[in-house]
């Protein structure tokens, strides 16, 4: 038990760990010239290597356009916080699964409109998702110019070459040193959009480590990449409760962000993430993850990694965890936010 409790104690602390490390880089750009200034493959501004003294760069892929904040929106909120680099990717335009118009109303519409009608239509309210993305990422503080639409249609995402080669020039560009993204295997790795894209990142991730012709940016190796517990490893905590299968072994205490996380759901009307669903969220969702690890709110993460370390890892909150009482703890995390 001692040793099951080691390993997820130097597990939980990777995070921190991390954050004391490593470095910045910079660039800006979009797969869609509506919504913002560049493209993937001809960014607008390649400053590779732009780095501030203790800063870390960190890029969000996210399937759909809510995922990035569903996921990982408080952590994204503190790391801006620090003066970390974040940005987020958004591998498809969710119209067809996500949205009030083409997916909602269509359900009880007598017949869709025709092929180029509906094209027209998805094209526009794409346009509306990605709007509603910028605004929620400008709540946390992340700028227009980070925020990249690769414009997958949501229909089938499979696994392919030319989204793999444009995800590894946009690491190779912005030089991440932490990934988050969705688990492959998550809901056994097939018929999802969210498997496929943490796929997709994961091929991309290994293929630039390595040159590509035509990218004039040098190779780049990720440090570490945090895989989205919500939809992997719901509540399972530790080692042992999680019976061979995954486990969220990083926690992120989100609760002095609970209030921006729900601003971005405000901001995701289209997708129906607005109003009272916000608030159900933060409580069922990162509220549940919270109570389960002794704090208000969190947000949990799968690492990919082992890590290095010279002594054994131990992070402050971990620390001051263990001398609580238990009634500090459950005060703790009974804290509730109040957002009408
Ligand atoms: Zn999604």
């Amino acid at each position: 038990m001692k040793s099951l409790l080691s390993r997820f104690q130097a597990n939980r602390a990777l995070l921190l760990t991390l954050v004391a490390l490593l470095s910045i880089g910079f660039l800006a750009g979009a797969q869609d010239e509506s919504a913002t200034t560049a493209s993937v493959d001809q960014p607008a501004t390649p400053s590779v290597g732009e780095k501030s003294a203790e800063g870390l760069t960190i890029l969000v892929v996210g399937a759909h356009p809510a995922d990035v904040f569903d996921q990982c929106g408080g952590t994204m909120a503190h790391h801006v916080a620090r003066g970390d680099r974040v940005y987020c990717a958004v591998m498809t335009t969710g119209v067809r699964v996500h949205d009030k118009v083409i997916s909602d109303d269509m359900e009880h519409a007598v017949s869709v409109p025709e092929a180029e009608k509906l094209n027209a239509m998805m094209e526009e309210r794409s346009k509306v998702k990605q709007a509603e993305v910028v605004k929620a990422c400008g709540i946390l503080g992340i700028r227009e110019s980070d925020v990249f639409f690769l414009g997958a249609d949501d229909a089938v995402l499979l696994v392919n070459e030319p989204m793999i080669r444009k995800i590894a020039r946009l690491i190779r560009t912005l030089r991440p040193d932490i990934l988050l993204t969705h688990l492959p295997n998550e809901n056994g790795g097939y018929g999802s959009a969210h498997a496929t894209t943490g796929q997709i990142v994961m091929y991309a991730k290994s293929f630039a480590g390595g040159v590509d012709p035509g990218d004039t940016n040098p190779p780049h190796k990720v440090t570490q990449v945090f895989f989205f517990g919500q939809g992997s490893a719901a509540e399972r905590t530790h080692l042992s409760s999680s019976e061979g299968g995954f486990y969220n072994d990083v926690f992120v205490d989100i609760t002095d962000m609970a209030e921006k996380k729900v601003a971005c759901f405000d901001a995701l009307e289209s997708q129906g993430y607005n109003g009272p669903y916000a608030r159900k969220r933060i409580e069922t969702c990162d509220g549940a993850f919270g109570r389960q690890i002794g704090m208000a709110y969190a947000e949990g993460f799968i690492s990919l990694y082992s890590t290095r370390h010279y002594y054994l890892p131990i992070s402050p909150e971990d620390l001051k965890h263990s001398r609580m009482s238990n009634h500090e703890v459950i005060d703790k995390r009974s804290h509730r936010i109040n957002v009408p």
